[in-house]
């Protein structure tokens, strides 16, 4: 039996142990203020001023403390949780973002569904309620389509943590790589590694097709980033607790695992899935054949196929059916034509076009930028096969110059035309990816 006297500072509540000797003479009347037990019976008694309290109370009091918290807790994190209707949801995607109405719709429906259901578990534990399963999601779209955009606006529009996590990196648990754990790493950082609000969070996993399967006999060599990451994701995906090395990899072996339940976590993978369209197609032309017309009636859209995707296309092409089911809502990015490419430059709320007005407003230039030349980003974009992404690129290419220069210089106006664009452009090096694409 340990008997430890002290007393609680009430300055800076450091425990000091009082001499012994004193101890000894007050051992007869000590007892816990709280309980009332001698200090024979407990195992720790620890002194305040004028009042003792022992091990079993402070641990009871401790139960009490957390309870509170977390119930605390979850109440401000739910209400921090702005849960707006899908309309709602649709209406403030479009302030950030060009067309792609149908991902947009499917994806406001998923998110609010999601929020519901986890809005739901906050209220009631009743055993008989129909329970809500998770609306993960995928989705399938070329490259700069806007599949990061759309799940970072809705984390940014929900006020949750965001993360991107790219699933190339990724390998099967004992290989070189990273782990799977280490993607709830990146949403605790991004959460501050508040874990309840991490584990109400978004989760990007980006190139998920880079994990589909190799090959259709995988005995020949272990595919350890390909299905064998699949099948460590399907734990996270569905809802179970994680050991998280908060500092991620495997460089910090000392650090202690935090746990995160993947319960809420709304996890959205996409990918560029690039031939999946002759999959697409291939279906499509055998049902047009086969016993139902119904394809056949409507004309197949072949400049966009990605719109006709069914899961069973996700199979074909290498993802392991359990994932499959584990995301449960496909999407799709429809491909940007000129119009969407164009819109795209100047309308979003933070579109690029008013990033540049912004930055160079700041060193009190006026920029502005003709038509024509917007045109001719747009046209280079197109045939660099850049999409979205590469309007940024061309819009750097053109602007450097002027950036580099004109700050502290007594030129306080800039104007873009055509001919300015075309110059700038040529001088670039961003020529040079063309070849790359
Ligand atoms: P993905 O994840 O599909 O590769 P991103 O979401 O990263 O593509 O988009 C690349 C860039 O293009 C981003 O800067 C994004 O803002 C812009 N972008 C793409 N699609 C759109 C769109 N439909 N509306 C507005 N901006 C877009």
């Amino acid at each position: 039996m340990l008997l430890v006297v002290g007393q609680i500072n009430s300055s800076n509540d450091q425990l000091k142990t009082t001499n012994k000797i004193e101890v000894m003479a007050k051992e007869e009347i000590l007892e816990c203020s709280f309980c009332g037990r001698k200090k024979a019976e407990t195992d720790l008694l620890i002194a305040g001023l004028d009042a003792h309290i022992c091990d079993k109370c402070i641990e009871q009091a401790h139960s009490i403390v957390v309870e509170e918290v977390s119930d605390g807790k979850s109440d401000t994190l739910s209400s921090e949780v702005v849960l707006k209707k899908p309309i709602e949801i649709k209406t403030f995607i479009d302030q950030y973002m060009i067309g792609q109405t149908n991902s947009k719709r499917v994806m406001a429906v998923a998110v609010y569904n999601h929020y519901k259901r986890l809005l739901q578990k906050d209220t009631t534990d009743e055993e008989d309620e129909v329970e809500i399963e998770k609306s993960n999601i995928i989705i399938v779209g070329e490259t700069g389509t806007g599949k990061t955009l759309i799940a970072r606006t809705i984390a940014r529009m929900l006020n949750v943590p965001f993360c991107i996590v790219d699933a190339t990196v990724l390998t099967e648990a004992g290989y070189v790589g990273e782990d799977v754990e280490t993607i709830l790493t990146r949403l605790l950082q991004a959460a501050d590694y508040n874990v309840e609000k991490a584990e109400r969070g978004i989760v990007f996993i980006d190139e998920v097709d880079k994990i589909a399967r190799k090959g259709d006999n995988p005995s020949i060599t272990r595919d350890v980033s390909g299905e064998g990451v699949q099948q460590a994701l399907l734990k996270l995906l569905e809802g179970t607790v994680v050991n998280v090395p908060p500092k991620g990899g495997r460089k910090h072996p000392d650090q202690k695992f935090i746990e995160v339940n993947t319960k809420n976590i709304l996890f959205v993978a996409g990918g560029a899935f690039s031939g999946i369209d002759r999959i697409i197609s291939k279906r499509l032309n055998r049902q047009a054949v086969g016993y139902s017309a119904s394809i056949s009636d409507d004309k197949i859209d072949e400049e966009n196929l990605l719109q006709y995707v069914v899961p069973t296309d996700l199979k074909s092409f290498g993802l392991i059916p359990e994932i499959i089911g584990r995301l449960p809502v496909l999407t799709h990015m429809d491909p940007l034509d000129e119009k969407t490419l164009r819109a795209i430059l100047t309308e979003p709320k933070n579109s690029i076009i008013k990033q540049y007005v912004k930055l160079f407003e700041m060193d009190g230039i006026d920029f502005t930028i003709e038509k024509n030349a917007l045109n001719y980003i747009v046209n280079k974009a197109v045939e660099y096969k850049l999409g979205a992404r590469g309007l940024r690129s061309l819009c750097e290419a053109i602007l450097t110059d002027a950036m580099f220069e004109m700050p502290g210089s007594d030129i306080k106006e800039l104007h873009v035309n055509e001919e300015y664009a075309r110059a700038k452009i040529s001088k670039s090096k961003i020529k040079k990816l063309k070849a790359v694409s």
